[in-house]
């Protein structure tokens, strides 16, 4: 526990934002955010954009940023890390501010709403996690999005509140907190959650993207939702040996059946073969989901074994600093 001087010194706001091919949104989207924080000037701000090994000229965009405005720290990543791994990286270089908010830089968070994040923020809440009202993504994108989070609710250890990306605002202990969590296949939203502290929700309403094409097709979107379940819950293992035991259940009664049949009836005994055909498909289909189960988890555990770096970084200028690795 940190004994905390009275305060006259100004406060710092940190915004870490993930860059993945966003050349013409990064634009329109420093304006908007220098436009939303003009509004408080009693507070510093830092703008630190990480650059997700993007292959357009967005690099050079936030250099050029970066050139008019000392505020803006640029981190870029050796490649593509996806987006959970860029935020990270953003939030392992701004431990100094006071509170961090984390934002898309596509224009579907707006950035007005992060200053509301700041009032609650001073109001004493630690966590300000924004909570969509509305959406305009697609029906596709919105009904998966839904059948995860009830499966999530339904099996993880933690309460993951719905309809929340990972637009929030965090309190420096939270985020020295959550920099602790070093597990490779990240599912940031439930960390947070996971670490505790007061957390609230704001309500808002999503906008579209405002240029280019979401960075999270199917592919990664499934591997994000497999992350979050295998990272926040053990009940898939635990139901193999629910579903066994339903099974050898089941098993115990159809054999009191034949055994019935049998005894009782002899004559109407039937060879039984469509059933066992049926029986072993079924068994073996069942077997082979469960082993993936297994797997899913042994493979995270692989991961996790090899402990390698999280990421690399190739470029960072902060402040007067700017270091590059050749
Ligand atoms: N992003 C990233 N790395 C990736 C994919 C996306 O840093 O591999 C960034 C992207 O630039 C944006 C944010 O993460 O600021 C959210 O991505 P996107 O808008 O593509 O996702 P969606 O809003 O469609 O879920
Ligand atoms: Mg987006």
């Amino acid at each position: 526990m940190s004994v905390t001087p009275e305060r006259s010194v100004r406060r710092k706001v940190a915004y870490v934002l993930p860059v993945y091919e966003e050349a013409e949104n990064i634009a329109v989207f420093h304006d908007a955010i220098l436009e939303a924080t003009a509004g408080r000037p009693d507070l510093d701000f830092e703008f630190v954009y990480v650059n997700d090994g993007s292959r357009d000229d967005s690099l050079d965009r936030l250099l050029a940023l970066r050139a008019d405005d000392p505020r803006v720290s640029v981190i870029s990543l050796s490649r593509n890390y996806g987006h959970q791994m860029a935020v990270t990286a953003g939030l392992d270089a701004v431990g100094d501010a006071d509170a961090v908010i984390i934002m898309d830089t596509d224009l579907q968070d707006p950035p007005r709403v992060s200053m509301e994040m700041i009032g609650m923020w001073e109001g004493g809440v630690d966590v300000v996690y924004a909570q969509r009202r509305s959406r305009q993504d697609s029906v596709f994108k919105r009904s998966t999005a839904w059948l995860f989070y009830w499966t999530l609710d339904r099996l993880a250890s933690i309460e993951i509140p719905r309809n929340v990306g990972d637009f929030r605002l965090m309190d420096r202990k939270v985020v020295a907190e959550v920099s602790r969590y070093r597990e490779h296949e990240r599912f940031l939203r439930g960390i947070v959650a996971h670490v505790g502290f007061r957390q609230e929700a704001l309500l808002f309403d999503r906008d579209q993207r405002h240029a280019g094409t979401t960075g999270y097709p199917l592919k990664k979107m499934l591997k994000f939702a497999a992350n979050g379940i295998l990272g926040f819950s053990t009940m898939p293992l635990r139901m193999i040996s629910r579903l066994g035991f339903a099974i050898s259940g089941i098993s115990l009664l159809l054999a009191l059946y034949v055994f019935g049949v049998r005894v009782l009836d002899p004559e109407s005994a039937v060879p039984g073969w469509a059933f066992l055909g049926v029986g072993m498909f079924l068994l073996s289909g069942l077997q082979l989901i469960m082993m993936g189960v297994i797997g899913s988890y042994l493979g995270r555990v692989y991961v996790e074994v090899q402990d390698r770096p999280l990421y690399s970084v190739a470029l960072a200028a902060r402040g007067d600093r700017r270091e590059e690795s050749r």
